[in-house]
């Protein structure tokens, strides 16, 4: 299970989040949602090693915030970053192998992240610069699949993609939910959506949990005024 307990992050003097608290059960998907700025990427820059932190972060029995960042992808961390971060002019086969360079035992393999995406095997030899947005965010879910994750880190998810786009990469996602006993936080600005893809949600609001629950039965207009941080 994932356990954090009152993390901060810290951007030099600034601080971003305050004291955030979140408890996931393997299999389950957290949609963390707020406005721009909320605090969402730091959070999860702050799990993964990539920004300063302080608070308690442990994954199963693994202390991820005694860890570099390197030790906690070691750990079974993977993060699919906002812009998708990957190398343009080499190919989508070769943007999913990064994805292998600290890699666990277990079932994602080349063909099982093209079994999930069909079009990337279609494109395995195409540089991934040619690819569209929503394609390009596939091979980024896909290259972070390939470390065989226990915590799956995915920001923006559907952010720039068409609609008829970011369903299809929901799709797949609600397929890996499904099936896997994985940990997943998702980032995805559609608030709908995103209630849709989760299992709980935490909707930060500057840096702070402004509201969190689970996603079966959330009450969307309180969503709403804790997103605006309207009382
Ligand atoms: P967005 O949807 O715009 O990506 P977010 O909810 O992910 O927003 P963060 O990117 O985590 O928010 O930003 C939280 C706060 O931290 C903001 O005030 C932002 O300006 C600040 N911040 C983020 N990255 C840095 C950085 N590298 N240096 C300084 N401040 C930063």
């Amino acid at each position: 299970m994932l356990e954090i307990r009152g993390l901060d992050a810290f951007y030099g003097d600034f601080q971003a989040l305050f004291g955030v608290d979140l408890s996931l059960q393997p299999g389950q998907t957290l949609a963390l949602i707020g406005a721009n700025g909320a605090g969402k990427s730091s959070f999860l820059h702050a799990i993964c090693g990539m920004t300063q932190a302080r608070g308690s972060v442990r994954l199963g029995d693994t202390d991820l915030a005694a860890l570099p960042a390197v030790g906690r992808a070691a750990a079974g961390v993977a993060l699919s970053p906002e812009g998708r971060r990957m190398f343009l002019s080499l190919s989508v086969r070769e943007n999913l192998l990064m994805g292998a360079n600290v890699r666990r035992r277990g079932p994602w393999t080349l063909d099982r992240v093209t079994g999930l995406f069909p079009i990337l095997g279609e494109f395995a030899d195409r540089p991934a610069g040619l690819l569209s947005g929503g394609q390009q965010q596939m091979v980024a879910i896909g290259r972070a699949l390939m470390a065989n994750p226990a915590l799956l880190l995915l920001d923006e998810v559907s952010l720039g993609l068409a609609p008829v786009v970011a369903q299809e990469v929901h799709a797949a996602l609600a397929m890996l939910r499904d099936q896997s006993e994985m940990i997943t936080i998702m980032v995805e600005q559609d608030v709908n959506r995103a209630i849709a893809a989760g299992d709980r949600f935490l909707c930060l609001l500057e840096g702070r949990a402004a509201l969190t629950g689970p996603c079966a039965g959330a009450d969307l207009d309180a969503i709403g005024r804790a997103y605006f941080g309207e009382d």
